[in-house]
């Protein structure tokens, strides 16, 4: 039974497809509140009561994807675009430094202009005036070779959702110019190079199953990411699947607990969509075995234009007061925000 299951994914840390299938059917609250009591004391054992906490600097939402699901896509002509400059990047970072961030995360849309030697300047610049903060990117699909040179720079970590790993699924979640294979080819080269690669998927997207979850654990089970970032689906009003139903928290934190149970030192945030469609999401996250958050670093001014979904929490708050919220509601649950860069434990 599920129990069984999960008591047996807590020890050997590995299922087949149909046993994560049978246990995402399975999910209910009972199933739910034994592995996230698991968890949770597998992520004590590992992580303590540390929680880490990521800048997340929003560096702009002009995109030449056409991501189904996403409120930045091309193709949606409601979007207010913009573009930080490299000095406006750099400034959240310093404003980040002295709030007590040591990574800093910038992610944004696909944008052909902001290039490839930007990003390495910015890096560069970053840490070079910061030299003890650790770096994410999560700027998307590139080549081999900018990834590298992203990787000389002195980035330290690279976030790149694999979406769902079900071909057939991802081909309904994007238009046919978009590879399955590329996606793919760019999460094994960012491991390859030596980046602390982050993957995830969205909770409850179109056409997600509990086949094709099983195929996203499995995946994750064997790519061994270092990061795992997984949150509901939530629809944007102005793309193709804006009258689609949101995933939900309780199968998003029903995820992480088992995504702990496989892999007890993974780094999985507790994310702002979660806090978006429940008011105490995050915590929940964090209390079933969650070991990270992310709070907003990006300029006011921008925040409400990096809307990829409705109803985006903390789009009108400085950064100072979202650090100082959240720490409070990590306590809530016992956990602690901690100043370090948290690197995956080895
Ligand atoms: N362009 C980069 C990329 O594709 O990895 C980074 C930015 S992209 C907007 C970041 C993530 O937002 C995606 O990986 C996707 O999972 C998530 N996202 C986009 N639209 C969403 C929605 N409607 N609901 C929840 N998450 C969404």
């Amino acid at each position: 039974d599920a129990k069984k299951l999960i008591d047996r994914l807590a020890r050997e840390h590995s299922l087949s497809k149909e046993d994560y299938a049978f246990l995402v059917r399975a999910q209910d609250e009972e199933t739910a509140a034994y592995a996230g009591a698991l968890a949770a004391g597998v992520r004590r054992e590992v992580y303590g009561t540390d929680v880490y906490i990521r800048g997340l600097i929003e560096i702009g939402n002009i995109c030449r994807n056409d991501c189904l699901y996403c409120g930045i896509r091309r193709s949606n002509t409601h979007a207010d675009r913009y573009r930080l400059t490299e000095d406006e990047i750099f400034e959240c970072a310093c404003e980040g430094y002295t709030l007590g961030f040591r990574t800093f995360v910038m992610q944004g849309g696909e944008d052909g202009a902001f290039g490839v030697d930007s990003i390495c300047r910015t890096v560069r610049r970053i840490k070079r005036k910061f030299p003890d903060c650790a770096v994410t990117l999560s700027l998307g699909e590139f080549p081999r070779e900018d990834y590298e040179a992203m990787f000389a720079a002195g980035a330290d970590r690279y976030l790149l959702r694999h979406e769902t790993a079900d071909r057939t699924h991802y081909e309904k979640l994007h238009p046919a110019e978009m590879s399955f294979e590329n996606r793919m080819r760019c999460l094994r080269d960012l491991k390859d190079i030596g980046f602390q690669t982050g993957c995830g998927f969205m909770v409850g997207s179109p056409f997600q199953t509990p086949e094709t979850l099983a195929e996203d654990l499995k995946f994750i089970e064997t790519f061994r990411p270092a990061m795992c970032g997984i949150g509901p689906f939530i629809p944007q009003k102005d793309t193709p699947f804006g009258d689609r139903p949101a995933g939900t928290a309780e199968q998003t934190v029903y995820l992480l607990s088992l995504l702990r149970l496989m892999q007890p030192k993974l780094l999985l945030p507790a994310t702002t969509a979660l806090g978006t469609i429940l008011p105490d999401g995050r915590e929940r996250g964090l209390a079933a075995g969650a070991n990270v958050v992310m709070p907003n670093l990006s300029p006011l001014s921008v925040r409400k234009k990096y809307a990829l979904y409705d109803g985006k929490l903390c789009t009108g708050e400085e950064a100072a007061q979202c650090i100082g919220c959240l720490s409070r509601r990590v306590q809530l649950v016992g956990a602690n925000i901690v100043i370090d860069r948290g690197d995956v434990k080895s």
